[in-house]
């Protein structure tokens, strides 16, 4: 197989590169972010200026089809796209959960009404989108959730508590997971809507992080109308629904584990001194960067295969649980590696060492969340066994029971 450029994806890659420079600052090292020295307010309203002019430029949403507001491109051309933006200044996370979750669930689940009415304007930044599954009794399975939407006229009325919502604090809407019948088995009754986050009765209580920072918040419902205008999918098939943003959610991860780790591992075992010669040479540190490699490679390639699912307006498939799976131990393995090159140093923070140090130590403080959200790993194991390998299912004798006698 080829990895070349085409030459149309060569002339694509000059375009975007000629695009970004006049348009974007490019990143001088590892330290550069974008957006420093701005409170979040000011964070918020760059990353929306951003997203702005980039949707202008037709790069917002490149493997989108055209009428649904995208470029109507390939998925080698959104590759192409992130590899020459990583070596800009653009903001981080802001847009991770709109664009590689909930808008493509929309893309795919939502009515011809509703893809006009969400998905342009959030392709623009003009909206922030949020996914409201998990709660304090339902993670790994998420059929035990038991926030309730009940129909009342024309729409429905939510009651209930999420937790570990990324963005939820900053965000203009959400697809929420909520149960709609309390007759049927756990992973059926449940119904996905598009939540507005301003409408009355929802609540955001941010959750402070060891690291100082309010990355995800618990949401309550209290008594919160949503229109049925605003279901999202068939009515107690919500569980489809999920299993898609969820795949969604794993490949758009997966994008993240398809860097360049090896190639910063490579550059500081060269530096690393250890005996008089240079860390690189020693057998198990080439091991280490050549296991990174292969995960990262072998992500690159799956991640592909993802890309072109969207493009023909599929969702990924359950491989997409490999991609998470390596990538995410990649990123701590690979974490751990520049730890131990370091020595004595390793374990002091990045800014004392240098900048070079600084993206290794963030994947490593970065990667046992990883492991965690959207799906820990042990479900993810679950996945490939069931759904890719064929093996035999766990054990769930709960699966056919009507939920409302699960309760108590
Ligand atoms: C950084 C981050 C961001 C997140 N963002 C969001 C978000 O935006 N929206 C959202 O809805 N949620 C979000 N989450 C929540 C995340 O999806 C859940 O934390 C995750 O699914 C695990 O659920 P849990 O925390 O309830 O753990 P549990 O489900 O209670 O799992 C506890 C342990 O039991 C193991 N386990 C559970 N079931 C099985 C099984 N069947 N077989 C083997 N082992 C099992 C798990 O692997 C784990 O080790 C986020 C989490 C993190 C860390």
């Amino acid at each position: 197989m080829n990895f070349d450029d085409t030459p149309e994806e060569a002339a694509f890659r000059a375009e975007v590169r000629a695009w970004l420079a006049a348009n974007a600052q490019p990143r001088r090292g590892r330290e550069d972010k974008f957006g420093a020295g701005l409170d979040k307010p000011q964070y918020l309203a760059a990353a929306k200026a951003w997203q702005a002019r980039k949707a202008a430029a037709g790069y917002a949403a490149i493997v989108m089809p055209k009428e649904m507001g995208g470029f109507g491109g390939t998925p080698a051309q959104q590759i192409v796209y992130n590899q020459e933006e990583a070596k800009f200044l653009t903001p981080d996370r802001v847009f991770e959960v709109s664009l590689g979750t909930a808008l493509p669930t929309v893309a795919m689940w939502g009515t011809p009404a509703q893809k006009v009415k969400y998905l342009a304007s959030a392709f623009r930044g003009e909206h922030i989108w949020c996914q409201l599954f998990s709660e304090p009794s339902a993670g790994s399975d998420l059929g035990n959730l038991r926030t309730r939407a009940a129909r009342d006229g024309d729409g429905w009325v939510i009651n209930g508590q999420k937790v570990w919502t990324s963005n939820a604090d900053i965000a203009d809407y959400g697809i929420l997971l909520a149960r709609t019948d309390w007759d049927q088995p756990k992973s059926k009754g449940l119904t996905m809507f598009i939540l507005d986050m301003k409408a009355p009765g929802v609540e955001v209580r941010p959750i402070r992080q060891a690291s100082d920072e309010y990355h995800f918040s618990e949401v309550f419902f209290s008594d919160v109308r949503i229109a049925d205008a605003d279901r999202l999918g068939p009515e107690n098939d919500g569980w489809k629904v999920m299993m898609s943003a969820l795949m969604k959610e794993r490949f758009s991860l997966g994008e993240n584990f398809s860097g360049d780790l090896y190639a910063q591992l490579i550059g500081l075992a060269k530096q690393v001194v250890w005996g008089e010669r240079p860390a690189l040479e020693d057998p198990r540190v080439r091991a280490g960067i050549a296991e990174t490699y292969l995960a990262q490679f072998g992500v690159e390639l799956i991640v592909r295969r993802g890309m072109s699912a969207i493009s023909r307006g599929q969702s990924p498939g359950p491989e997409m649980s490999a991609v998470k799976l390596i990538g995410a131990r990649a990123f701590q393995t690979g974490g751990a590696l520049a730890i131990e090159l370091g020595g004595a140093e390793g374990l002091v923070a990045a800014e004392a060492l240098g900048a070079q140090w600084r993206l290794p130590q963030l994947l490593w403080l970065a990667a046992p969340g990883a492991r965690i959200a959207g799906g820990t790993d042990e479900i993810q194991k679950n996945t490939i066994a069931e759904r890719v390998l064929g093996l035999p299912g766990e054990l769930r004798t709960d699966r056919d029971v009507p939920f409302r006698a699960l309760e108590g």
